[in-house]
């Protein structure tokens, strides 16, 4: 299952869905803080998370 990072501008918290294809391009993302739709995909969180293998 695909795992997206999101950003959202009304609380500026950020939040990771696993969506399906179909769900991700209805573009239906929500909050799960404050309910709000204004997200944005946000890749940085998912390059932070990778590049933290300090093996
Ligand atoms: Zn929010």
């Amino acid at each position: 299952m695909p795992h997206y990072e999101f950003y959202c501008h009304a609380c500026k918290k950020t939040f990771s869905k696993v969506l399906t294809l179909a769900e991700y391009e209805e573009g239906e993302v929500l909050c799960p803080h404050c309910g709000s739709d204004n997200v944005e995909q946000s890749w940085s969180a998912f390059y932070a998370i990778t590049s933290k293998k300090s093996a």
